[in-house]
């Protein structure tokens, strides 16, 4: 209870005193000294209250209550400074999470679009120069089928060849050794040196032959051996030889050299290059007329630096003598064709090495390349140029029955090109612009 009821029940009750009484009296002189000392007893309460509570005891209790307080207040501040990081780390990842969600729905969007084919452009004619990879987006899968199909079901452009397959016997690159027995060997198609050469090239009998465009090799040779300076002639000591021939040979060269010599420089008839009309065994030829290995003079060593020019190759080098199962013959030239000749020399293959290799080029596989520079390059039938750069090489199998189809994937009007037998099987066409 606080003094202002103790106040207030004192004037109700006074009051009560004085409104409730039916009649008004003149309060007497005891009456107003007690109603004074009742006034004075409740000031003096009142004054004694309110000064016990400013008494050292209270003052300590109140600087507990305001120490307390000001603890509380600490507390309270600490409560709210936390509050308010707490909220400011959440409102810093609210953002975040909505800045992640947003980019990731944009990211979609892009996504979304790539994949989306356009309504009214064809995006595969951009692609047809470089088709996709792997790419696993729906419009690149329909490209890549598109393509897969024109690839297989398309045939190549270009135009047609029918060759005989007696023919794989027949041309320039035949490869005739110890295991491809030459079925042609006595039919050749010869010229006779003598009666047709053009050039100072000579020859040790009247009957030698040789193919009419090996003929022409050794005709320009000996042409541009004069030209260098050469004081020998080229001396042509052997050519085509028919079975009959070859047998004469291998039996003099046992009779005169021994079976170990036969074995090593000797070819069994049917097996002998010499049979092709396309080799010869060459030597220089002095003016005292008396012959000269080509080993004997820097002319040699330039005529086998030299001879891929006049499309000649050494056909048995001494470093591939395992190869070709024939001792090094430092004097045996084979007729092969410039750019073949050029191939073997630049890919440093003997021919049976060259053979190998263009068999494994064909249209189904990669097809060769070897550049004006001489340099070489592979392709897909599909990657082919447009423009021949050099020569295009390439290996078709003779298929069964009695012909083959040739297919020489080029505008035939913009292209030379030239079909030989290689005697393994099939054909090796050589294509390039005109
Ligand atoms: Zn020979």
């Amino acid at each position: 209870m606080d003094n202002r009821d103790f106040n207030q029940r004192n004037i109700q009750s006074s009051g009560r005193q004085n409104g409730n009484s039916p009649q008004r009296r003149t309060l007497t002189d005891e009456e107003r000294r007690r109603i004074e000392e009742t006034r004075r007893n409740a000031a003096a309460f009142a004054t004694a209250h309110s000064s016990r509570q400013n008494s050292p005891q209270s003052t300590q209790q109140s600087g507990q209550q305001t120490k307390t307080q000001a603890q509380t207040k600490q507390i309270e501040t600490r409560h709210r400074r936390f509050k308010i990081n707490v909220g400011i780390v959440i409102f810093i990842l609210l953002v975040a999470v909505i800045i992640f969600v947003a980019v990731n729905q944009i990211n979609k969007n892009k996504a979304n679009n790539l994949i989306t084919p356009p309504d009214t452009e064809t995006i595969p004619v951009v692609d047809t120069d470089t088709p996709p990879e792997t790419e696993p987006s729906d419009t690149s899968s329909e490209t890549a089928d598109t393509e897969d199909t024109s690839g297989t079901e398309t045939e190549l452009q270009g135009f047609h060849v029918q060759k005989q397959n007696t023919e794989v016997d027949f041309g320039n690159l035949v490869l005739v050794n110890y295991d491809h027995k030459f079925e042609r060997a006595d039919t050749v198609e010869l010229t006779n040196v003598r009666a047709n050469r053009k050039s100072n090239v000579q020859v040790s009998g009247i009957a030698l032959s040789l193919t009419q465009q090996t003929l022409d090799a050794f005709d320009k040779l000996s042409d541009d051996l004069d030209s260098i300076g050469c004081p020998y002639s080229l001396l042509l000591n052997s050519g085509y030889r028919s079975s009959a021939d070859q047998q004469e040979v291998w039996d003099t060269y046992l009779n005169q050299n021994g079976q170990d010599y036969v074995n090593s420089y000797v070819a069994v008839p049917w097996y002998s290059e010499h049979h092709t009309g396309l080799a010869a065994d060459i030597t220089f030829f002095t003016e005292n007329y008396t012959t000269m290995p080509l080993s004997d003079t820097e002319y040699g060593t330039w005529i086998t630096d030299n001879c891929d020019n006049y499309g000649l190759i050494l056909r048995y080098p001494e470093n591939k003598v395992e190869i070709t199962r024939i001792a090094h013959e430092p004097w045996h030239f084979r007729y092969v064709g410039i750019t073949h000749a050029k191939a073997c020399n630049h890919l440093g293959m003997c021919f049976e090495e060259y053979t190998e290799y263009v068999k494994n080029h064909t249209l189904d596989g990669k097809i060769l390349n070897m550049k004006s520079d001489y340099t070489f390059e592979e392709y897909t039938a599909n990657d082919l140029p447009g423009t021949i750069n050099g020569w295009i090489i390439y290996y078709v199998p003779a298929s069964e029955g009695e012909s083959t189809d040739i297919l020489i994937p080029f505008d035939e009007a913009s292209v030379d090109y030239e079909i030989s037998g290689n005697n393994d099987g099939g054909f090796v066409v050589t294509v390039s612009s005109k």
